[in-house]
């Protein structure tokens, strides 16, 4: 059995002819960049998130850049970020010429560490991101809490959780603005790339639309030195139908979750853990063992494709080395980014070949 990482074939069967209608129609209207599509797209995502705006944008880096600069971060100021993200989130940092204070994962959840939070604090600070990673939320309350004190503000990067829950509260919703990314990869993704940034904060939300339009209110009236970055029509139209069938899909990735839950048993491997807090949507689904690599070769050549999210925590990176950090700096995000390996976990996946990713792991010495 040939099993692959991720396939988009059994949810754009599904939607293929909607997506190809939905095409003809958009070039039909000759109308490409902040259309109707645009609009309505805004809107539904809006809801969905239990947010009051929703604005596009190109991707989901842009997506946490424009929410930083439109809260004028940038030289001089630091954002707490942690390290077992993508390197995403601590680029959009770096990007508004502000600096990444990495901080240490919770060795359960694989989310930043709540605790750790408040010595990384320094005068400098401004925000906190917390990425809801694998589809799973951070622990929001712990957070909000502690921006409070020190009047942070808190941005979610919820690129990996389209539909989570936090005490029963959407991702998206839970701090000062959140970023979202549309790459195909993720749960609700493009057919490219797209993201968007939602938020009930108006003024930041006009900010934002303004600084990714180059920095224009009206036509030709420049207001900020912005950037090009916006959501397509196209993309809009085609994220509209997907958006309609999320939580279903969503539903299927939670079918999945449970069946590899109950069924691996393996001793040497650690499965994730939800929170009782949350309502993960499993982006990934993420084990843990110390004979990592040896599990991928083995699973590799049974013909079960997986990947390593991620194999280098963000001290650790090239891009970060004028930070001087080094090794053991983060022993916890060190150790998962040894220890982590995401199964194959796709919308569709049919129980026998479940079974045989189960099987095989349970089979593994
Ligand atoms: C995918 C991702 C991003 C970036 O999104 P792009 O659309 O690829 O720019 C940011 N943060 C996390 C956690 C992601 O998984």
């Amino acid at each position: 059995m040939n099993i692959p990482f991720a396939s988009f074939e059994p949810m754009h069967k599904e939607i293929e002819d909607e997506l190809l209608n939905k095409f003809k129609e958009v070039y039909k209207k000759n109308w490409f960049i902040q259309g109707e599509e645009v609009k309505k797209f805004e809107e539904e995502f809006a809801a969905f998130c239990d947010s009051k705006y929703c604005i596009g944008c190109g991707n989901g880096l842009d997506a946490l850049y424009l929410i930083l600069r439109s809260y004028g971060i940038g030289a001089g100021d630091e954002v707490i970020v942690p390290s077992n993200t993508y390197i995403a989130t601590a680029l959009a940092v770096s990007y508004t010429g502000a600096k990444p204070v990495f901080v240490e994962s919770e060795p359960k959840i694989y989310n930043i560490n709540p605790d750790l939070i408040e010595n990384a604090i320094t005068d400098k600070t401004r925000a906190i991101i917390a990425v809801h990673l694998y589809g799973q939320a951070a622990d929001m309350d712990k957070i909000n809490k502690i921006a409070k004190k020190y009047n942070l503000k808190v941005i979610e990067d919820s690129a990996q959780s389209h539909g989570a829950l936090y005490k029963n509260r959407k991702a998206g919703s839970l701090g000062d603005a959140s970023g979202f990314s549309f790459y195909p990869g993720k749960n609700l993704g493009a057919l490219g790339d797209a993201g968007a940034v939602v938020t009930n904060d108006k003024e930041l939300a006009d900010k934002i639309r303004a600084i990714a339009n180059y920095g224009s209110d009206k036509k030709y009236h420049h207001i900020y030195k912005g950037i090009n970055s916006r959501l397509d029509e196209i993309q809009a139209a085609f994220l509209r139908i997907k958006l309609k069938n999320l939580d279903r899909w969503n539903e299927d990735r939670v079918r999945i979750a449970r069946k590899y839950i109950e069924g691996i048993n393996n001793p040497q491997i650690i499965k994730p853990i939800e929170a009782d807090y949350a309502k993960h949507v499993w982006h990934l689904f993420v084990i843990r063992t110390k004979k990592r690599d040896n599990l991928q070769e083995y699973l590799k050549n049974k013909g079960i494709d997986t990947l390593i999210h991620y194999p280098i925590p963000m001290h650790l990176q090239q891009a970060y080395q004028d930070l001087n950090l080094k090794l053991g700096d983060f022993p916890i995000a060190e150790e998962i980014s040894k220890e982590v390996l995401s199964l194959p976990i796709w919308y569709r996946m049919k129980d026998s070949e479940i079974e045989y990713v189960i099987d095989t792991i349970n089979s593994f010495k």
